[in-house]
């Protein structure tokens, strides 16, 4: 008896039977754009072998003027036709289904030929859109026809036509975008004509038997959003015209309102999905913070939706479903939602991979295969750098002792999962003391190692991580001065009034925890909508609250400073860098950049600006929490190469700058493949 039975019931849909109710969702991972067509099957085949019922590709556009970014990928040619095939065969062959996504990106592509409703630019492109006649609009409609059948040819079992997330047929069905006054705008009915002629024409041309999914935009959180009734009377008119499966949008992406990010509460938005349930035939899938197998059960279990769809989960564990099935879950490798190594990649033009799982997008690149040689190893470290190189190389069949000289896995892993919004660390530590168990890595806690411990082993492994930088102020040895480790790991009680020096991703999350008291919204989804200003669509568009966010008041005056005299939270996370902001500011957290700490004594923290030192202030605070960086810790390392006794050193102890746990779980996974 599965603990999961309504995740792994069938889905019956007429002319095909999905396996059970789990959607891999669409992700752009940039592999299509490396043309390297046998790595992109093996990324989609790893995972149609891990049980996943039904896949959808990243973003296909059906138009040069439609592509997110100018070159972007599409099914143009019979060249790319033959491509695609490759993997739609190499997914069957592994059991596996699999649906095109078209995106048309309308004002969001980022390209002076970009089109939409009407010539209105968007806050996040650079380029203002074309307004299409009727003749551009019909081409545009062509374009999804063309690129359904395409899909069909290249073997795919079906499409998910975008229309949520602001994307061309989105920006149709809003006043906030759409100010046409022909039949493709004005009332709803005319706003919602293009995706339901998109939808009908795409179902005329390919027949009965091939999976249309329609991903409609639930909750828009944008001003002059859709309002519910609009959103039922889209949905009913889209299964009308002949799709398979509605699949959950929320947000568009210039909504200022956190959608997807760790702070999110999980499942955060399926209450919204459940409103559609019941008004259409066809089954409706909900998303968005759903990232284990006991959250997915729930979902369905309380009918929230008919199918889940996750998305990140299958990069950082394509085994998931699998895994699941076995009633394995604590194996599974969790999605922490950072987005650090995906979305922040995507946005950046780099190719998505996973923070937790490194062989995300790289399963040609990255095997993990069988140690030729079973060594003794030795990783002194358990933080996420040392922890990730002893569970690979004992999956490798090596014998592999973890030493750290605190009695509890995890390194600063612990002292993250302390700040609100990360909770999602917890269970990341979970994962690794579970699987390092599971890998038989022997586990020496509570051992302060040095040189003359690590001899007889074949291969030692350094991963000491970090220290605090210590930034040399006039005064900082005062009662009043707090290190970062003292108040996230050690609990030193800080007062209302704190100053915090450094303002990089520690200096941010100190001040998080510092502003925030009691539960963390993180976890309480009345708390995180009301801060967000998040509501019921039905009483609200767009599910904007009036009067906007609420946020709890601070429980402590915060400033937060840096020596830069730039922006705060510049070199924060390209797609959540402007939650971290916004969240502070909500709390009144004063940032001050340009500043030179002078010194600090019984009246607070001086500070003076620019290199004049001029316009001198004290900041009258109970407390102040140095944030300043952090140096490579490598005595270890030094005493071991003075012994002459060679070591690899990785994670922080090799480079603290820039460090993070994406770069230290690389580096151990790397380096332990090759061991
Ligand atoms: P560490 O995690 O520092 O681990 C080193 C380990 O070595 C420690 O457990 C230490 O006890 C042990 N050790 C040292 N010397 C010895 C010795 N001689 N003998 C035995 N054991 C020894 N990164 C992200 O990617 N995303 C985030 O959101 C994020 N948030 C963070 C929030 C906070 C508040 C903090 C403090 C860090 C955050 N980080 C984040 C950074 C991330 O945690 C670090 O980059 C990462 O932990 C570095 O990994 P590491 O394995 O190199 O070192
Ligand atoms: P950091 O990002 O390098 O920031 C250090 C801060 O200290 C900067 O604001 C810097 O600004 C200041 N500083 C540097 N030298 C100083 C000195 N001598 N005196 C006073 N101030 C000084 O490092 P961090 O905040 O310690 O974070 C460590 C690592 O953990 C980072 O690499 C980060 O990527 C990772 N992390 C990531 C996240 C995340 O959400 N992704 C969260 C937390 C931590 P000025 O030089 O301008 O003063
Ligand atoms: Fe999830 Fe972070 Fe991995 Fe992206 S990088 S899949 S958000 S754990």
């Amino acid at each position: 008896m599965t603990r999961y039975p309504n995740l792994f019931e069938p889905l019956d849909l007429g002319f095909t039977t999905l396996k059970n109710r789990v959607l891999m969702g669409s992700m752009h991972t940039g592999l299509e754009e490396t043309k390297d067509w046998n790595r992109v099957a093996e990324f989609y085949a790893e995972r149609a072998r891990g049980g996943v019922a039904l896949m959808v590709t990243g973003g296909m556009s059906p138009s040069p003027e439609g592509g997110v970014f100018p070159g972007a990928a599409g099914l143009f040619s019979d060249e790319d036709i033959s491509n695609h095939k490759i993997v739609t065969d190499r997914v069957h062959e592994n059991g596996g289904k699999i649906a095109m996504q078209i995106l048309h990106a309308g004002r969001y592509a980022y390209g002076p030929d970009c089109v939409s409703a009407s010539p209105v630019k968007s806050p996040i492109s650079p380029f203002p859109p074309k307004e299409l006649d009727e003749e551009g609009i019909k081409k545009q409609i062509n374009d999804f026809i063309i690129a359904t059948v395409r899909a069909k040819e290249a073997g795919y079992d079906g499409v998910e036509i975008m229309g949520s997330e602001g994307y061309f047929l989105n920006q149709f069905l809003v006043t906030h975008t759409n100010k046409r006054t022909d039949r493709w705008g004005g009332d709803y009915e005319n706003r919602m004509r293009l995706p339901v002629e998109v939808v009908r024409r795409c179902r005329e041309a390919v027949g009965p038997d091939f999976i249309i999914i329609y991903r409609i935009s639930m909750i828009d959180l944008i001003p002059n959003g859709s309002t519910h009734a609009e959103v039922v009377q889209l949905a009913q008119a889209i299964e009308k015209a002949g799709a398979t499966i509605l699949n959950t949008g929320i947000g568009w992406h210039e909504a200022r309102i956190p959608t997807i990010a760790t702070s999110v509460p999980r499942r955060a938005f399926a209450w919204v999905t459940k409103k559609l349930m019941g008004k259409v035939s066809i089954p409706v899938i909900t998303s968005n913070r759903i990232n284990t197998p006991k959250v997915a059960e729930e979902v369905l279990a309380e009918g929230c939706a008919d199918m889940v769809s996750m998305a990140r989960p299958f990069l950082a564990d394509s085994q998931f479903v699998l895994k699941a099935q076995a009633d394995r879950a604590d194996t599974i490798a969790p999605c922490i939602a950072c987005n650090q190594a995906c979305l922040d990649h995507t946005f950046s033009g780099k190719i998505s991979t996973c923070l937790v799982n490194p062989r995300a997008c790289y399963e040609t690149e990255l095997p993990i295969l069988r140690a030729q040689e079973t060594k003794q190893i030795a990783v002194v470290g358990a933080g996420p750098a040392g922890m990730s190189a002893a569970m690979t190389a004992a999956e490798r069949g090596h014998n592999v002792t973890l030493f750290d000289r605190d009695s509890s896995l995890g390194g600063q892993l612990n002292v993250a999962k302390q700040v609100p919004g990360k909770e999602e660390f917890w269970g990341l530590v979970d994962w690794f003391e579970t699987m390092l168990k599971e890998m038989g890595v022997e586990t020496a806690l509570g051992q302060t190692v040095s040189a003359g411990d690590l001899e007889g082993f074949d291969e030692v492994i350094i991963a000491t991580g970090v220290v605090p930088r210590d930034p040399a102020i006039p005064g900082q040895d005062h009662s009043k001065v707090l290190g970062y480790l003292n108040v996230l790991k050690h609990g030193a009680p800080v007062g209302k009034k704190v100053a915090v020096i450094g303002a990089g991703g520690i200096g941010f999350d100190v001040a998080e925890f510092l502003v925030q008291e009691g539960e963390s919204p993180s976890t309480n989804l009345p708390d995180w909508m009301a801060e967000w200003g998040v509501t019921d669509p039905e009483s609200a568009p767009g599910g904007l609250a009036e009067g906007g966010a609420k946020p709890e008041a601070a429980a402590r005056d915060v400033i937060l400073l840096q020596r830069k005299a730039k922006a705060l939270g510049k070199g924060l996370g390209k797609t959540t860098g402007w939650i971290h902001r916004m969240s502070l500011r909500m709390k009144n957290v004063r940032m001050i950049g340009g500043v030179n700490y002078e010194k600090i004594d019984d009246a607070g923290l001086h500070i003076s600006f620019g290199e004049a030192r001029e316009n001198p202030e004290v900041l009258d605070v109970d407390n102040v929490v140095i944030c300043a960086g952090q140096l490579s810790e490598r005595s270890l390392a030094d005493a071991l190469e003075a012994k002459g006794i060679n070591c690899h050193v990785i994670g922080g102890a090799d480079v603290a700058a820039e460090l993070d746990a994406k770069r230290a779980i690389n580096q151990g996974v790397r380096l332990a493949a090759e061991l």
